[in-house]
């Protein structure tokens, strides 16, 4: 197994000279990124297009263009983020002055999946860099050109003792956190999640989890069922379904179930039409083994209602939906990261909160419904990381939402400033005053108790 501990030392001590906290070094590097992202970005969607088959409009939209924003975001509010923040005085200070300073945690190790090996690898490396940090960047290895040209991009600009990359799958990320760094960021799995927390542990090493599970998606009797339907399809099919955020399942109101699902294939064929055309676009499953998993799914769970055809040798999966589902199913099992959507009818919405509030808190959720009431009683009653009311996905877009999940979908969350504040420690410092010394502070002034009962109660 290969040995980082020297790659470490290196930027721990690049880290001791200080370059990284300055201001000036992070914009630098920032707009490095920006303009290599921009110089780039032809070749950043042939890669994604060799791994993935992205379309160009879906590498812009959720990769390439969402980077640039945060990067934007990021650097006209850097100076504001990083300058110490004045706060109150509490009585027991009295004369003090008291603030908190950002401070980078030193050197961050990043490990990222592969359904948008770009953007999930730079998101959070942006905050790493704002925040001050120097980083270990370890993309998915089931993408490999992206991960090649990320790699190159960031060998040939970046002196590796402040941003280096490591390229390889498990026993490299296992190797990487054999070492102490000073904070984890990792985005995958739920089950690789307990073994970077758990690797973590041993050197007491922070952590933000960004991992997944099940997102449940309800469209309620009085919802706009044609917006329903449109944003929904878009959002369980883009990337062809491997989004972590994607809709998992469907709960759909009875009533409406059946003009509900015509819609919803409308707006499929609207949207994606024939995906398995030659010149297709639509985004491929990632490999052999997670393709046969997904067809698995379709042959054993509830009825075939709209899709189901696939090319296996381009790995190309239609958007597909099934229906009669239950949660006996084995597509209800785990998340399914892929483009099929299991659908289930349902009566009365309180069961259905139930049932979900019986399984892991989901990474998101979505509720499509016209009635206030209705919106408050699902987002009241259910934890999840975070969600759209009548919308699907689109709460990830927002830098000034945070993004994370909550109990088994995740720890942590960042974007737009939380990015900057996952990659700082807030350091309290009390400024205290010399011009006066407060006698009842100490156990020998007469009458010290009586004083601090007053303030203190
Ligand atoms: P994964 O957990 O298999 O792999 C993620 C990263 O961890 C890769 O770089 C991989 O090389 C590494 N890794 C794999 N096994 C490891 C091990 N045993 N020890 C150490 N490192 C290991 O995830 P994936 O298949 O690449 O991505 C899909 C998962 O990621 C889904 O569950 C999805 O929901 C989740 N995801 C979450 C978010 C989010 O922002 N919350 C975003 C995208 C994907």
């Amino acid at each position: 197994m290969e040995n980082y501990g020297a790659l470490i030392k290196k930027q721990r001590e690049f880290f001791s000279t200080g370059q990284t906290k300055e201001l000036a070094f992070r914009i630098e590097a920032l707009d490095k990124i920006r303009k290599l992202i921009k110089k780039h970005e032809k070749e950043i969607m042939i890669a994604l297009h060799t791994d993935l088959n992205k379309s160009e409009f879906e590498s812009y939209t959720t990769e390439i263009g969402f980077v640039l924003e945060e990067i934007r975001f990021t650097l006209k509010n850097i100076e504001n983020w990083a300058k110490p923040r004045k706060v109150k005085t509490s009585l027991t200070g009295f004369g003090s002055k008291n603030y908190i300073m950002p401070e980078p945690y030193g050197v961050v190790l990043i490990i990222s999946p592969w359904n948008y090996p770009f953007q999930l690898a730079i998101a959070p490396l942006i905050g790493a860099i704002a925040a001050g940090n120097c980083a270990i960047l370890k993309p998915s290895e089931l993408t490999p050109k992206t991960s090649e040209l990320l790699a190159s991009l960031i060998r040939n600009n970046f002196q590796e003792e402040y941003i280096a990359i490591v390229e390889g799958g498990v026993e490299t990320s296992t190797a990487l956190l054999n070492e102490k760094t000073d904070y984890i960021f990792f985005t995958g799995s739920v089950a690789v999640g307990k073994v970077i927390m758990q690797e973590a542990a041993k050197h007491l090493t922070p952590v933000t989890l960004e991992l997944g599970g099940k997102s449940p998606c309800i469209v309620h009797k009085d919802a706009n069922l044609r917006y329903a339907a449109k944003r929904i399809a878009w959002g369980k099919y883009i990337n062809a379904g491997q989004t972590c955020v994607a809709p998992d399942y469907l709960y759909v109101h009875e009533d409406v179930k059946d003009e509900f699902l015509k819609l919803l294939t409308q707006s499929i064929d609207e949207l994606y039409g024939n995906t398995l055309h030659e010149e297709s676009q639509f985004t491929k499953i990632v490999s052999e083994r997670h393709f046969h998993r997904l067809i698995t799914f379709i042959r054993n769970s509830g009825t075939l209602y709209h899709g189901g055809e696939s090319d296996a040798e381009k790995h190309l999966l239609v958007p597909t939906v099934l229906t009669d589902i239950t949660w006996g199913d084995p597509i209800m099992e785990d998340e399914i990261f892929g483009p099929i959507l299991p659908v289930m009818g349902y009566k009365d919405i309180l069961q259905i909160i139930d049932e979900i509030n019986n399984r892991p808190k989901p990474l998101a959720l979505y509720i499509f419904s016209e009635v206030e009431r209705v919106q408050n009683k699902v987002l009241e009653s259910i934890s999840f990381g975070g969600g759209c009311v009548n919308d699907t996905v689109y709460h990830f877009t927002s830098p000034h939402l945070p993004f994370g999940g909550v109990g088994e979908s995740g720890i942590g969350a960042y974007h737009g400033k939380g990015s900057f504040d996952v990659f700082s420690h807030e350091k309290g410092i009390m400024k205290q005053t010399t011009r006066f010394d407060l006698p009842f502070r100490y156990p020998t002034t007469k009458h010290g108790l009586k004083w601090i009962k007053m303030i203190m109660k």
